[in-house]
């Protein structure tokens, strides 16, 4: 069946991310929209994941755990999970090489734990955007030992993107599959970067507030909807579009 799959979405606990992006809210929001799965993606955090899963569920639709990881590089990576338990263990990981710096609410913004249903269960004190200890080189790995699937995010970004820091994607790392932004034109990115050719993509919002959630509509053709599959087919690269 064909669904309509959104896995980059940030909630309020990105500091980023507007107070508006609450659990229920994303959910609500990705149903009207007629989404059928998406994954809440926060900055070096899977805090809020499993409060998206049940909000997801609530609305009738279906949440990934999912992380957006900075690496020492200062890239972002799109990190989507199999399970809500795999998320706690890589999120735990991932905090402990995150450099002890408090957030700054009041420049940086609030970083909000919530359950399902929007209560506040507290604020993550560790500022959460800064990069990790972790190499890029190491994250296709590292995603593999919790059965997870790493894709470089929104390649075609002037800063924290593979492409910005890195300047070219080395397929022999392994990844199969990148994102690219909502607003770019795939064609010009293959134009700076001919060696992308055929290279598979996903679009999905990187939304951080709730009217950014209506701008990608993308989807995948699946058998099951379940998180497995989905990773299944990021890392053999099987996602509808190629950069051409
Ligand atoms: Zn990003
Ligand atoms: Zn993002």
């Amino acid at each position: 069946m064909f669904c309509y799959c959104d896995f980059h979405i940030h909630s309020c606990l990105s500091p980023c991310g507007q107070p508006e992006m609450t659990p229920s809210n994303i959910a609500r929001m990705a149903a009207l929209q007629g989404y059928n799965i998406i994954a809440v993606s926060d900055h070096n955090t899977t805090g809020n994941c499993r409060a998206v899963i049940r909000a997801a569920a609530e609305a009738g639709i279906v949440a990934i755990p999912a992380m957006e990881l900075t690496t020492s590089e200062e890239v972002h990576m799109l990190c989507l999970l199999p399970s809500a338990d795999a998320a706690d263990e890589f999120g735990k990981y991932v905090y402990e090489r995150l450099p002890d710096i408090r957030n700054e609410p009041g420049f940086f913004g609030e970083q909000i734990l919530m359950d399902f249903d929007d209560n506040i269960l507290g604020y993550e004190e560790r500022l959460l955007i800064n990069a990790t200890d972790i190499s890029l080189q190491d994250v296709p790995a590292l995603l593999a030992v919790y059965g997870g699937v790493a894709i470089p995010a929104h390649i075609d970004r002037s800063s924290f993107s593979i492409l910005s820091n890195l300047g070219y994607i080395d397929r022999s790392l392994g990844f199969r599959a990148v994102e690219i932004s909502r607003g770019c034109d795939p064609r010009i990115l293959l134009e700076n970067y001919p060696e992308l050719d055929n290279m598979p993509y996903y679009k999905n919002s990187d939304a951080h507030d709730l009217y950014s959630m209506l701008t990608a509509k993308n989807g995948l053709e699946l058998v099951e909807i379940t998180a497995e599959e989905i990773i299944d087919i990021f890392k053999r690269g099987d996602v509808p579009n190629r950069l051409k």
